[in-house]
């Protein structure tokens, strides 16, 4: 309870250092008239007159209604409505980055466009952030943000007056959307220890940018250098740089690598690639790069041999089945033909049957055991018998004569997932009559011909079976 008290004091305090610091100054609302407003507008057809709301131009055109057409004066491609048209809304999302006493805050806005008596009248409003600190992640509601059964809007006709946080409501669905404008990001992170972090070159509108924002928080030096280095695709993994020591102890590679990583700009699992099959060679490690299954495979292959014998992200996961297979037959895992087959579907098939063969015949062997297993529950009277499954020829032959599918519990019987009996007549053995499944010694089912229930004196004779022999066994 102390904990939670803490944090949220914590949080309180946050909040009111945002609303102290944050605001919406001139720059951002030109930023906003400039990226969001010129496309927030319509083409007004009044006769065979085209008049462009952005601009106000007046043009001629064939263009249908509800179809795009460009204004030639502005060049936006807006949708085309008859003059008559009443009413029109435009809404879109976008986000502010901020920095604020250790925490990076994506300030989620809308602006809502309501086309209305002719002309245009536009609302911008903030309504919800995303709080981004070292380990935690906080999602803050304003009460102009609205949810009902699911459904989402922003209400631009009140006053912000509160914000919630939304611990129980944390999904990604919530999470603030859109374009991010960055201006304010340098005066915010002056004097920090963040300060030389230049964040423009990775900022992204994919949700994975929220992570970077973290790592970071938690590696500012890793992430200055390697966007000092121009190394943007490795900054955003920065986390894997923080070691201390070399240019060869931090990146895998000596530091005659560098101006062949820089150029090509590598990932971070394009740098571990470089760094396995140490060439110069973009195209290979952008093949390779592209196989989900790089590390397992390589663990077992001269990876470039494979490339040359075939490998690609088409056939990866036969690949690795196929050597999968290879080391459970126990085969030789040095042989370069085992290793490179010439056909590898075809190899990967024949391996796969021979594991299916196998595994057939430790069920057949497995079965025959069970029958020893359970052969001292046999029970009969000067009627009826009842004894084990003796073989899994019994089994097929039981099924069809019984016209069931006992047949399918083929495995579970041989793995003792269940027990399974037949119950036959003294006078006439070889014929079957009842197929009873047996669960932790107590009757789970019993069938006779066509899955039907045996008669009361067959049920009797298995109940005394049951309360006889198998609740001593
Ligand atoms: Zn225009």
């Amino acid at each position: 309870m102390e904990l939670m008290a803490y944090i949220r004091k914590d949080i309180k305090n946050l909040i009111s250092l945002m609303d102290r610091k944050f605001i919406v100054d001139t720059p951002l609302r030109k930023w906003i008239k400039l990226n969001i407003y010129p496309k927030h507008n319509l083409i007004i057809k009044t006769k065979k007159e085209y008049r462009c709301t952005n601009c106000n131009k007046i043009f001629y055109d064939n263009t249908p209604i509800g179809d795009k057409t460009t204004c030639p004066k502005c060049k936006m491609k807006l949708l085309v409505r008859l003059n008559t048209l009443k009413y029109y809304k435009f809404c879109e999302w976008f986000r502010v980055l901020e920095y604020v006493d250790g925490y990076f805050v994506l300030r989620g806005f809308e602006v809502l466009s309501e086309y209305h008596d002719k002309k245009f009248s536009r609302y911008v409003s903030e309504h919800q952030r995303l709080v981004i600190g070292k380990d935690n992640i906080y999602l803050l509601f304003s009460n102009k943000f609205k949810i009902f059964l699911g459904n989402v809007w922003i209400d631009h006709s009140i006053k912000h007056t509160t914000w919630r946080l939304c611990n129980s409501y944390f999904s990604p669905w919530y999470w603030s959307a859109g374009i991010i404008y960055t201006g304010n990001i340098d005066v915010d992170i002056n004097n920090t220890s963040y300060q030389y972090c230049d964040i423009k070159p990775v900022v992204s509108e994919t949700k994975d940018f929220i992570y970077i924002l973290q790592r970071i928080l938690k590696y500012p030096l890793s992430y200055e250098l390697l966007i000092k280095m121009g190394l943007t695709n490795l900054a955003v993994e920065c986390d894997n740089f923080f070691i201390k020591g070399s240019f060869e102890k931090r990146f895998g590679v000596s530091k005659d690598y560098l101006p062949f990583i820089q150029k090509y700009n590598l990932t971070y699992k394009e740098l571990k690639i470089l760094g396995v099959i140490k060439r110069k060679n973009i195209r290979i490690i952008r093949k390779l790069s592209s196989l989900n299954y790089f590390d397992e495979l390589n663990s077992k292959l001269d990876i470039l041999k494979a490339l040359n014998n075939g490998l690609n992200k088409d056939n990866e996961s036969i690949y690795r089945d196929y050597l999968d297979f290879a080391e459970r037959l126990k085969f030789n895992m040095k042989d370069k033909k085992i290793l490179y087959p010439d056909n590898l579907k075809q190899a990967h098939d024949q391996l796969l049957k021979q594991i299916k063969d196998n595994e057939d015949k430790k069920m057949v062997e497995d079965i025959e055991k069970r029958y020893i297993e359970l052969k001292g529950n046999t029970y009969k009277d000067k009627k009826y018998i009842i004894y084990p499954v003796p073989s899994y020829a019994d089994l097929l032959l039981e099924s069809s004569m019984q016209h069931n599918c006992v047949r399918t519990y083929n495995f579970r019987y041989a793995n003792h997932e269940i027990d399974l009996y037949f119950m036959r007549l003294i006078s006439n053995q070889e014929k079957s009559l009842v197929t009873i499944e047996v669960k932790d010694n107590m009757v789970v089912q019993s069938k006779i011909k066509n899955n039907q229930t045996p008669t009361k004196e067959q049920l009797k004779f298995i109940e005394s079976w049951e309360n006889n022999i198998l609740k001593h066994s």
